[in-house]
């Protein structure tokens, strides 16, 4: 597909709606969750039959929540923080599922574009730079939007125990600040249950 047509898909917009911006991590999160879907052979999940396991808490996983369904809230799309462009689908109910991670060396070291970035995070580029680092950093997810599939991810079937769903308990207050807390979340101190709040600011 070629790169107009897929900027111009609702699900994409949708995608760079949610997130804010175009960017190289929005795309590849894009990609593999259009991969892991079709993989999964399911349509976006609208309760909590697909399940998403992301390990990086960078833009890509805006895209895998809003192309999946799976939200935080839904406990259906948890979060590890191993530091990798990796993401895992499940199938709850046939149990199917795949971990997509990205190949080493998918994106090229760009010296020029690492540089820009540098000086945007400590403040010291100038308009005509931070001018540069936009188009640069707009021709690179524009080139992942467009790459084989098989030459960004890894593709593997993954065999998971799926999560058990999102848990609802009734709430106790805590005995130091009064705010209704789920009861599992509270511990014993000298004989009266705490918040994880109050813990670590005592
Ligand atoms: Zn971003
Ligand atoms: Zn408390």
């Amino acid at each position: 597909m070629k790169t107009e047509d897929i900027l111009a898909k609702e699900d994409f917009q949708k995608c760079v709606d949610f997130h804010g911006h175009l960017c190289p991590g929005l795309s590849l999160g894009y990609r593999a969750s259009q991969a892991g879907l079709k993989w999964l052979r399911a349509a976006r999940a609208s309760d909590e039959e697909i399940v998403a396991i992301v390990e990086t808490d960078a833009c890509c996983a805006d895209a895998v929540q809003v192309m999946t369904g799976c939200t935080f809230g839904k406990g259906n799309f948890i979060y590890k923080d191993h530091g990798k462009i990796a993401f895992t689908f499940l199938n709850r109910e046939s149990g199917n599922g795949v971990r997509i991670a990205l190949k080493p060396d998918v994106m090229p070291g760009d010296e020029r574009h690492a540089h820009l970035i540098k000086k945007i995070q400590t403040d010291s580029a100038t308009e005509s730079e931070r001018e540069e680092f936009k188009k640069l950093h707009k021709k690179r997810s524009l080139e992942i939007l467009e790459m084989p599939i098989a030459d960004l991810f890894n593709l593997n079937e993954a065999k998971i125990e799926v999560p058990s769903k999102a848990r609802i308990e009734p709430s106790k207050p805590c005995g130091r600040c009064g705010e209704p807390t789920m009861a599992s979340k509270l511990s014993d101190l000298n004989g009266s249950l705490i918040c994880r709040g109050c813990q670590t600011s005592l």
